[in-house]
């Protein structure tokens, strides 16, 4: 922490961190200069689980297969703006439909289009009629498993997402605890995917799941809810070997998790959070999603969410860690999640400060993303 600090941007990258008064002597006079009394500089915020093709309305499935390309793509730059002006400069897409967020991510970056860096998955590996199939990455044997994350890496993938477990939004497809893979299978999707030079992130309810990918080697667990058939089952073995690994967790919560609790009844949400404070406890890194764009999961309440994990007594400095430096570490990120030189300018100033009142990230004075002020 910097008491009166300043930052000084050129081209994109942080080139000088100081207090004010340090770089108002260095930094020539026809430097623009941007003020927040009162504010805090935090790095920009990273969202390392969104679905921009989803509408975060009752039938994303819908709204997604029924949408034709260029309304989807505008729909997901409009998407993209919300995040931005929550604060969030690197969003983690994992899972969209003909590889659109690459096209957004390179428009975002060439500066056609205002919004964060963009992460890209494009489709998620799925079985035939599983968990989000309709997003066009169904596989079924090993050769097909290599040309999908052949394509997708043809295509500009950043990482390759797997559904290791069945999900909520699939009728008709596996249970959310359900394997939809055999632990071959997922060795083979990380190997194929380090091959290309790829970092796999693993969407896995089900406690099998989680074993299975935690063992092959994923670098990140979406959900991670340990589900069985009977309800929550943890298990501190696997967590020691995901903390040893390294592995993160992107224990998805949308900005409205109190009607998600209640919704669940008390005993399986005590049976959640449970699970969340012993993963905490045992060191796992945590990293901040949202899951924005399925139903309910409003785009840029990036706030709310860190709330739910305030809300379990995780103290602000965590969950702001969580939010920048281990979303950065976790995603191979070297160039964002800090305040230092030579780092992409990515910055957000709040009201307040969020180390003793969180909500203060809900008060966004102004972002800069990779060195681009945000129209507010
Ligand atoms: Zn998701």
């Amino acid at each position: 922490m910097v008491e009166d600090g300043g930052v000084f941007v050129d081209s994109g990258v942080i080139r000088a961190v100081g207090t004010a008064d340090d770089l108002e002597s260095s930094v020539g006079a026809d430097v623009e200069r941007l003020r927040f009394p009162g504010a805090t500089v935090l790095p920009g915020l990273i969202d390392c689980h969104v679905h921009l093709a989803f509408d975060a309305g009752p039938d994303p499935v819908r709204a997604v297969t029924e949408t034709g390309p260029d309304e989807l793509f505008a729909a997901m730059a409009e998407r993209a703006g919300q995040l931005l002006a929550a604060g969030v400069t690197t969003v983690r897409d994992l899972g969209d439909r003909g590889a659109l967020t690459v096209a957004l991510r390179d428009a975002i970056a060439a500066g056609k289009t205002p919004g964060p860096t963009v992460v890209a998955a494009t489709a998620p590996l799925t079985v035939r009629g599983g968990h989000c199939w309709f997003l066009g990455g169904e596989v079924g044997t090993e050769d097909e498993i290599r040309a999908r994350i052949a394509a997708n890496a043809a295509a500009g993938a950043d990482l390759i997402k797997v559904m290791a477990s069945g999900g909520a939004m699939t009728p008709g497809g596996p249970r959310m605890w359900e394997s939809q893979f055999s632990p071959g299978q997922l060795r083979l999707v990380v190997e194929e995917a380090a091959r290309h030079g790829l970092a796999v992130a693993a969407h896995a309810h089900g406690t099998d799941a989680i074993a299975e990918c935690v063992e092959a080697g994923v670098r990140t667990l979406e959900h991670c809810s340990w589900r069985t058939a009977e309800g929550v089952e943890y298990d501190p073995e696997v967590t020691r070997r995901m903390v040893e690994d390294d592995v993160a967790v992107c224990r998805c919560v949308s900005g409205d998790w109190r009607l998600f609790l209640e919704q669940m009844g008390p005993e399986r949400a005590e049976a959640m959070i449970g699970a969340i404070r012993a993963m905490r406890t045992a060191g796992v890194r945590f990293i901040g999603g949202t899951d924005a764009g399925v139903p309910g999961a409003r785009f840029g309440d990036y706030a709310g969410m860190l709330e739910f994990f305030a809300s379990l007594g995780f103290d602000n400095a965590e969950v702001l860690d969580m939010a920048t430096t281990n979303a950065a570490h976790a995603l191979g990120l070297a160039d964002t999640g800090r305040i230092a030189p030579g780092m992409r300018a990515d910055l957000v100033a709040v009201d307040g400060d969020p180390l003793t009142d969180l909500s203060a990230l809900r008060r966004v004075r102004h972002v800069l993303a990779a060195g681009r002020s945000a129209a507010r």
